[in-house]
């Protein structure tokens, strides 16, 4: 889908490179119907820090295209954000990495999310998952040695991470 632009790896980062250089976010072309004719098109603000700390950066701006093409609009995320979730990648790792085995890697600033949300996370995996492997393991051939699911996944969170494997599954298919 190429929503997320990797890279990006905090909400800090992100808002800077807003200010500075925002034609990062721009994509190089319409995902829609293709044509590289895209300007921006102001913002839309969305919810994105779940930190403990305060005061909290939301809502976050988000950069908007519209497409002289097909007229419709796009928009484009950090990797510190996930579309469709507020909780970041980052903090879905933290909490998935008990169910494949893995140690925590001990961002604990973020509270907790509920668990109803996490069993949701998992049972997302647990469905997607092997789609998921497909495409990493072309693009990473150094992944295709872990066979078993948990064992996958440990090595996912261990080397790429979470926020990573997702910005470059998102290059291939719809995430989450
Ligand atoms: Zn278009």
């Amino acid at each position: 889908m190429r929503r997320i632009v990797a890279g990006i790896t905090t909400l800090e980062e992100h808002l800077e490179t807003i200010r500075q250089k925002p034609e990062v976010y721009r994509p190089l072309s319409c995902p829609h119907c293709g044509i590289k004719q895209l300007r921006q098109h102001g913002y839309y603000y969305r919810k994105a820090d779940r930190r403990a700390q305060r005061p909290r950066l939301d809502p976050v701006p988000i950069c908007r295209y519209h497409c002289a093409g097909c007229r419709r609009t796009c928009s484009r995320l950090p990797e510190c954000i996930a579309p469709r979730r507020w909780y970041s990648w980052s903090v879905q790792q933290e909490v998935l990495s008990p169910r494949v085995g893995a140690a925590p890697a001990g961002c604990g600033e973020h509270g907790q999310p509920a668990a109803r949300s996490i069993g949701r996370w998992w049972r997302w995996l647990r469905d997607r998952g092997a789609l998921f492997a497909f495409h990493l393991r072309a693009r990473f051939p150094e992944l295709g040695r872990a066979s078993e699911f948990c064992g996958f996944w440990r090595q996912v969170f261990s080397s790429l991470g979470l926020p990573r494997a997702m910005a470059w599954l998102d290059q291939e298919i719809s995430v989450p």
